[in-house]
């Protein structure tokens, strides 16, 4: 199993001609790159392998830059072009021509290099050449922690985000593959606790707190600034917590369906918009992923509808179900912590679907030794 993770070092330690070189290009880039999504925003694109010289030639007499850095421009307008047209596929009327804006290009080997320093004031040199104009310029970069980490634990690839403040790296990292054996869990995402599991604990109980704080704040202000970042950092740790457990498969509600219906879209309204909001929410999700993924944990989502209504011991759904923390079962009178309760309905839902059978637990429609089944 392959998974990417990407680095950003500073690109402060170049000199000031060297930022305004930089600058230039960015912006010479990004006027190729229009030109370029102008060129096929009516036509049928051709597909980026087949980008011949005369296409790249096209802006040739009207820039400084190189055919190197012309195609690059060139597959990146296609890029743009495609991401609108399928964002918008729904609602063709909204699509509306992208623009480059001149401040970040993803190069590859063709024209960028990463080469290591051979003193010791920096750790390494990003030399740019085939840019055009006979440029060529060497960023100096600073490695830091991260970068370190994934650079020992993975394999850099050649390509770099370049913008006029950062210069991004990506990594490759080979784990192997998913594990087997372990727990599974379904993970609730609320406001008294950042995690409800199925299995009945609940991890993060003082995200409320953090998220008061920074409310309490001005809008904007350095301390809001700073209590945002200790909210990263308390979801970090939750993080850490959740999956220290022996795990082999996550269950969450699906983020991505936020615009999809509106009876969907309810219950997730509530948690996230209300409290949590959905910046958090998203950066809580994004870091269990990634903490699945380094601990070949399966990370699977399901639609959120009824998950806080429904009884998963006898299937009834009604809304009076739930009073506030508590959940008890109008039908059949099963009770259990609101959370854990929705928890362990997302889990239910993965394990009876098509794809809950892959994981060796087939359970029946409606369980009743719920807790003995699955953990
Ligand atoms: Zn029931």
């Amino acid at each position: 199993m392959k998974f990417k993770r990407s680095v950003k070092c500073s690109a402060k330690f170049a000199t000031k001609h060297k930022k305004q070189q930089l600058k230039k290009i960015l912006v010479e880039y990004g006027k190729v790159c229009n030109f370029f999504i102008e060129y096929f925003w009516n036509t049928e694109i051709p597909s980026k392998s087949k980008l011949l010289k005369n296409i790249v030639d096209l802006p040739k007499e009207n820039t400084w830059l190189s055919a190197a850095l012309r195609q690059i421009a060139a597959r990146e307008a296609i890029d743009m072009i495609q991401a609108v047209k399928q964002r918008w596929k729904d609602k063709p009327n909204k699509i509306k021509m992208p623009i480059h804006k001149g401040k970040r290009m993803l190069v590859s080997s063709t024209v960028a290099n990463l080469q290591p320093s051979k003193d010791s004031t920096f750790d390494a040199w990003l030399h740019l050449s085939s840019i055009g104009n006979k440029v060529i310029i060497d960023i100096p970069i600073k490695y830091h922690k991260q970068f370190n980490k994934w650079n020992t634990k993975g394999k850099r690839l050649n390509s770099y985000i370049i913008t006029n403040d950062y210069i991004q790296f990506s990594f490759e990292i080979e784990v192997e593959s998913k594990k087997t054996s372990g727990k599974m869990i379904g993970i609730d995402t609320g406001i008294k606790a950042l995690a409800s599991t199925s299995g009945g604990k609940q991890f993060g109980k003082d995200v409320g707190k953090h998220i008061e704080k920074i409310k309490r704040c001005k809008h904007g202000s350095k301390n809001q600034k700073s209590r945002r970042n200790g909210l990263k950092q308390y979801i970090n740790e939750t993080v850490k917590e959740v999956i220290s457990e022996d795990i082999r498969l996550i269950v969450v509600e699906k983020l991505n369906n936020l615009n999809h219906k509106t009876k969907f879209k309810r219950r997730l309204n509530k948690n996230i918009r209300r409290s949590l909001g959905i910046w958090n929410y998203r950066y809580w999700l994004t870091r269990l992923k990634q903490a699945t993924e380094i601990n070949r944990i399966s990370f699977r989502s399901v639609l959120p509808y009824y998950t806080s209504q429904r009884c998963p011991k006898c299937g009834h759904i009604e809304r009076r179900n739930r009073k506030k923390e508590v959940f008890r079962c109008l039908k059949c009178d099963h009770s259990e912590n609101a959370d854990v309760n929705a928890a362990t309905n997302i889990l239910q839902r993965f394990l009876q679907g098509s794809y809950g059978i892959l994981y060796g637990n087939c359970l029946p429609q409606q369980a009743t030794n719920l807790k003995n089944l699955i953990y």
